[in-house]
């Protein structure tokens, strides 16, 4: 049993879909667990119809008009205009606009779920049917019955037992399994849930770890991992190997290829994660498993924008002891800030943070209450591992630097946009 994990990109069009038919074909699998994310940007088309919904904004329909639309357009090469497909995806639509009528809770994270996740089930529904046409049997499955999880809405936790139990009941080890990337229920009431943005690796590693896989590749624009990021640097390098340690690293630090949630389980039962070039499926890309830290031997660069750097000291320049950085702690716990680097003096506690859920305002009004504090936005954070001088030097040249800081292996610099 093998999992193959396709992302948006993937199958932003007809084309895609058609190639992602024939990776499968290929590859000659027979059991075979597909995973699949919302088509092209529709987890942001969604996040817009969410956002109109809850603003009560006219625009709504318009931006379900063009889900809709995406996807017929995606249909209309792939199938016969009296394919069942269309019935299919048009109930899709009809349950999405339903819990839009009758929903009454203005709580936005669940709100955000029941909505975003029909980017997934759409998507699966087309590809399992293009897979049929192809002569590829498969079963489609709702990873709502699989991955059960808490009601953390938008950033679930898997309840990993009664993960375990349901996904073993539900695939049969034999065949070809298409099923949705993101997506699983909370164990109370049944509802859509979602297991944070970029999920579908994640979910892609739960099968595999769930099934006992020997091992999973995730299918993507780019030829493997690369040590930097090909939109902000020249001279990529593309890396063969990777150990899970390192690749757990990278991803902490921000490197988008992999998610980082994703490298846990597989590292737990030693499953070989692939990550390849769904243009040329045959060539290898890069492994990330058991054995050497990174292959070949270079520096990594990752990049991670839009941070936000707060500075914070005590009001009567009392000493920053634990006390008052438990109490930091506390306030970025609540409000779900991701922290991406922390450093101290003796009077001020540096802190750089992903403002993921758009919390900033009330963080601040909450901190000020208790410090001094200020922030920058749009800052970037870069992280380098194993780098040279050189290449520290060469990084920061031109550039204002506004927090550094150096371990063995890694350099972290905060840079002013
Ligand atoms: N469709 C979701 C997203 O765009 C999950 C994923 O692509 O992995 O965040
Ligand atoms: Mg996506």
């Amino acid at each position: 049993m093998k999992v193959f994990k396709f992302g948006g990109a993937s199958v932003k069009d007809a084309e895609g879909v058609k190639n992602l038919v024939s990776v499968v074909k290929q590859s000659d699998e027979q059991n075979l667990v597909v995973v699949v994310s919302a088509m092209g940007k529709m987890t942001n088309q969604l996040e817009k119809v969410v956002d109109g919904y809850l603003l009560k904004n006219n625009e709504l329909t318009g931006s379900l008009q063009d889900f809709e639309e995406f996807h017929l357009t995606i249909m209309k090469p792939l199938f016969d205009a009296n394919h069942e497909v269309y019935k299919k995806t048009s109930n899709l639509l009809s349950v999405l606009k339903e819990f839009l009528q009758s929903n009454k809770s203005t709580n936005r994270a669940y709100v955000y779920d029941q909505i975003v996740g029909f980017g997934e089930l759409m998507s699966t529904t087309i590809v399992s049917n293009y897979l049929n046409e192809n002569g590829i049997r498969n079963t489609w499955l709702d990873a709502r019955k699989c991955i059960v999880t808490d009601a953390n809405f938008r950033d679930a936790n898997v309840d990993w037992d009664t993960t375990q139990k349901a996904i073993n009941e539900q695939v049969t080890v034999k065949g070809i399994t298409v099923t949705q990337g993101f997506l699983g229920a909370e164990s109370t009431n049944n509802f859509t849930v979602t297991l944070g943005r970029e999920g579908s690796d994640y979910t892609a590693a739960i099968f595999a770890y769930c099934l006992n896989a020997s091992n999973v590749t995730i299918w993507k624009d780019v030829p493997g991992v690369l040590n930097a990021d090909p939109r902000y640097f020249q001279n990529t390098t593309l890396l063969h190997h990777i150990s899970y340690r390192e690749a757990i690293e990278l991803a902490f630090y921000g490197a988008s290829v992999i998610h980082p949630k994703t490298l846990q389980p597989l590292q737990r039962k030693e499953i070989p994660l692939f990550v390849k070039s769904f243009y040329d499926p045959t060539s290898a890309g890069t492994c990330v498993g058991k054995g050497v830290q990174i292959d070949p031997q270079v520096s990594c660069f990752i990049l991670k924008r839009k941070q936000v750097l707060l500075s914070l000291s005590s009001l009567d320049f009392s000493f920053m002891m634990e006390s008052h950085i438990g109490d930091v702690f506390k306030w970025l716990h609540h409000y779900k800030m991701k922290v991406e680097m922390i450093q101290n003096s003796a009077i001020s506690f540096s802190v750089v943070v992903d403002n993921k859920y758009d919390n900033l305002g009330p963080l601040i009004t909450k901190l000020r209450s208790i410090f001094r504090v200020t922030w920058n936005e749009n800052v970037t954070l870069y992280t380098i591992r194993r780098a040279s001088n050189v290449e520290i030097e060469q990084l920061e040249k031109d550039k204002t630097v506004l927090l550094k800081q150096q371990s063995r292996e890694t350099v972290q610099l905060v840079i002013k946009e």
